[in-house]
């Protein structure tokens, strides 16, 4: 008998957490940026109209038996029915029935992610049709996004974006990494600046919400202060909704990995990278309504937020404060936040004893230089 399932893939952005993920194409399209490995070896595929539709279909089942369940039994009894063998579902089918469950607690059936890393590169009348039936299946989704890369989306008009936006596709999501053609030819990101430019201004004009994502670190110390400065401008020339800042890490098994080895790239340290975030604010024009946040684990401080026309010099000041603290607590800061806890520099105390013990005899232990930011790195390789 055919099963009832639908595709998912494993890579969503964090504000996507309590989103449904629908995958409508597979892997990426680039696949080259020297930093990622994220779908390596993975060929990319986009999938047809008709099966995105089925998973549609699919998904709305699950919807459909879930919330007639709710209405006659508790959240665990509905639960429990679609795990095991008594539900009579396949793993797969158990899979998708979770999912779904999640997705209606979590989420109130709010927002949608299509996969995976390029999916704006469809046909545009064939993602406003597969946008549009989703929407007709599930009236209750507000937000629909997507990631695009820079040079795909730098080829559609403000027409294109506008159809997309009539059909549902309100949100996207791009990597940008860097505004500096150096840095972006440096990590082979196959993009422009000029791209990114162009594609972003679309974007905003056709009411999209648009999420640009910048890499603090990702030029090595050569070239950190052009990484912030040139960020900021591409930053100005669009006015993002949101600007996300996701430190940069060198992982092993990428090809960046190698040429960090060589003389060709030097990697920034922690406060280095800290201090480029500094400066890439420092250069954002007061007048943006932008929305600056750090919202992934991999960043320093998780606290820095804000909006740039009201928050820019509150931003400034509480990296400043950080920056003034004795090297000492700075330190305790950095490996506390590198290896597990999710607290800001101004909540150390919330810290259990025997945890801060084991913060304060690493710092005790390690030298501050190279040794330092080894044990700093190893730490964060777990995040990317
Ligand atoms: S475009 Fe994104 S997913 Fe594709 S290789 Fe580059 S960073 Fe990785």
């Amino acid at each position: 008998m055919e099963q009832r399932t639908f595709h998912v893939g494993n890579i969503r952005p964090p504000f996507h957490a309590a989103s449904l993920l629908l995958q409508i194409t597979e892997n990426c399209t680039w696949n080259k940026c020297n930093f990622c490995t994220l779908y390596r070896g993975g060929q990319f595929k986009m999938r047809q109209l008709d099966e995105i539709k089925q998973d549609i279909d699919n998904a709305a089942y699950y919807r459909d038996l879930i919330v007639e369940r709710m209405q006659n039994y508790d959240l665990q009894t509905v639960k429990k029915m679609g795990s095991g063998f008594a539900s009579k579902l396949t793993r797969n089918e158990q899979l998708c029935y979770s999912i779904i469950l999640n997705w209606i607690v979590a989420d109130g059936m709010k927002t949608v992610f299509l996969q995976d890393a390029n999916s704006i590169v469809i046909k545009k009348d064939i993602l406003c049709e597969a946008v549009k039936y989703l929407k007709e299946k599930f009236p209750t989704v507000e937000t629909v996004s997507c990631y695009g890369r820079a040079d795909t989306l730098a080829r559609l008009s403000s027409g294109d974006f506008r159809d997309l936006k009539a059909a549902g596709l309100n949100m996207l999501h791009s990597g940008y990494e860097s505004g500096c053609d150096d840095v972006l030819a440096l990590l082979n990101k196959g993009t422009t600046r000029q791209q990114q430019i162009d594609a972003g201004q679309r974007i905003k004009e056709a009411g999209i919400t648009f999420n640009m994502f910048y890499m603090p670190g990702c030029g090595g110390r050569a070239l950190s202060r052009r990484n912030a400065v040139e960020t900021a401008e591409v930053a100005n020339a669009i006015d993002p909704d949101f600007l996300r800042i996701r430190t940069f890490v060198v992982k092993s098994g990428a090809p960046m990995w190698d040429i960090a080895q060589g003389p060709d790239f030097e990697e920034c340290s922690d406060m280095e990278k800290l201090h480029e975030i500094r400066t890439m604010i420092e250069h954002l024009d007061p007048k943006l309504s932008c929305y600056v946040i750090s919202d992934h684990i991999i960043n320093l401080l998780p606290l820095l937020e804000g909006h740039v026309n009201t928050d820019k010099q509150k931003m400034l000041d509480y990296i400043d404060t950080f920056l003034a603290l004795p090297e000492r607590q700075q330190r305790e800061f950095q490996i506390s936040r590198r290896m597990w806890t999710n607290h800001d520099y101004t909540e150390m105390d919330l810290i259990p004893d025997q945890y801060m013990q084991k913060i304060r005899d690493l710092v005790d232990q390690t030298p501050a230089g190279e040794e330092w930011e080894k044990l700093l790195r190893q730490y964060l390789r777990n995040y990317i």
